[in-house]
């Protein structure tokens, strides 16, 4: 098989010629010094279009949300959220290490934690028990699957934070698939959340950044904790470029990848008892009987198409724009076979 295609992330997405054109050509500054206009331009529309007040660009989303993070709590406070997610998991437990906050993980029984979780997981005041600082959603939620918390959902969060009397942040590295997956607008979506995260390296196809949006104060603090965190960036014009680029050309593109995400999934569904959570969007996880997810990532390799180990008996496929529908057609039967030839050699073993 000669055709390799990499399905391990929405961030292996390479940026497209005109994209590169829009970067080579940006109007550029300093923007530690004075400001740079392309990176004004963005987080002017970022803002706009999510509602706030203010928005600023960050290399990365795991950096806007420990800056928010940062600026929202107090040290020797709790944070709560999904037990799966980003924060917790690929962070570096920067909530300990940068804010000083506990994480408070939480869920039951559904794919993402809900309000009614939420509520259940607030702790009877108490001298005896660390105060609540903060409420994190993710959405689309990546360890879930790409799942989409909806927007009443996202309310009824948002209400449960105010009752308790602390703000909500919103990691939404993702937000771009849950608008294009519900039709909610990305205002609609934001105005559940204090703070929102949003990045334009994943599906977007933008080669680095994200942004933290909020009200000017939130935002202004924001970014004495970036320049703390050493992200300042200088003429960061060029990769706003990308970023405002991805924007305005890339986010309708996204409904095709949800398409393949479930062309992807019903090819896999069942194969050896193996199970998908069924997608919401963009990404595939496929639940395994056995613990064999190194030898089917291997295995999927040797048949030209990468994925990623999520656990032992789970594995991660998104798609995204440099994996066309016809590569997914190609692929996804190459990949149950895959699946299938590893399960049962495992079953055997
Ligand atoms: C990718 C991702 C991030 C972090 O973004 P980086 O730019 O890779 O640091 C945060 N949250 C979620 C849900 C993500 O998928």
């Amino acid at each position: 098989m000669t055709e390799r295609l990499d399905l391990r992330s929405d961030t292996v997405t390479q940026p497209s010629a005109a994209m590169r054109a829009a970067m080579a050509s940006a109007e550029v500054g300093d923007d530690v010094l004075d400001g740079d206009p392309t990176t004004r331009a963005l987080e002017c529309e970022v803002a706009e279009l999510l509602g706030k007040e203010a928005a600023l660009f960050f290399p990365t989303g795991s950096m806007a949300n420990q800056a928010a993070l940062w600026v929202l709590t107090t040290p020797g406070t709790e944070v709560l959220l999904d037990a799966d997610a980003h924060i917790v998991h690929w962070e570096m437990a920067g909530a300990a290490a940068l804010a000083g906050v506990q994480i408070r993980a939480v869920r039951g029984a559904s794919l993402v934690m809900t309000a009614a979780e939420l509520h259940d997981a607030i702790r009877v005041p108490s001298a005896h028990a660390p105060e609540t600082s903060l409420v994190c959603v993710e959405n689309t939620h990546n360890g879930a699957g790409g799942v989409v918390t909806p927007l009443e959902e996202l309310q009824q969060l948002q209400q449960v934070a105010r009752a308790l009397g602390v703000p909500m942040h919103m990691d939404g590295a993702r937000l771009w698939n849950a608008h294009v997956a519900t039709g909610s607008s990305l205002a609609e979506l934001s105005a559940c959340a204090d703070s929102v995260m949003v990045s334009f390296s994943k599906g977007l196809g933008a080669p680095v950044g994200a942004a933290l949006a909020g009200t000017r104060e939130t935002i202004t603090r924001a970014h004495r904790a970036r320049k703390r965190l050493g992200g300042g960036m200088r003429q960061s014009g060029i990769l706003a470029a990308a970023a405002r680029f991805g924007l305005a050309h890339h986010m309708s593109g996204l409904a095709q990848d949800h398409a393949n995400a479930r062309t992807l999934a019903a090819a896999l569904d069942g194969v050896e008892g193996a199970r998908v959570v069924k997608p919401h969007t963009n990404i595939v996880m496929l639940d395994l009987p056995v613990p064999c997810a190194t030898a089917l990532v291997a295995e999927a390799a040797t048949l030209g198409v990468r994925i990623s180990g999520w656990t032992h008996t789970r594995v991660r496929a998104v798609t995204h724009r440099d994996a066309s529908s016809a590569q997914i057609e190609a692929a996804a039967p190459r990949l149950a076979e895959a699946v299938s030839r590893v399960v049962r050699a495992f079953r055997h073993a």
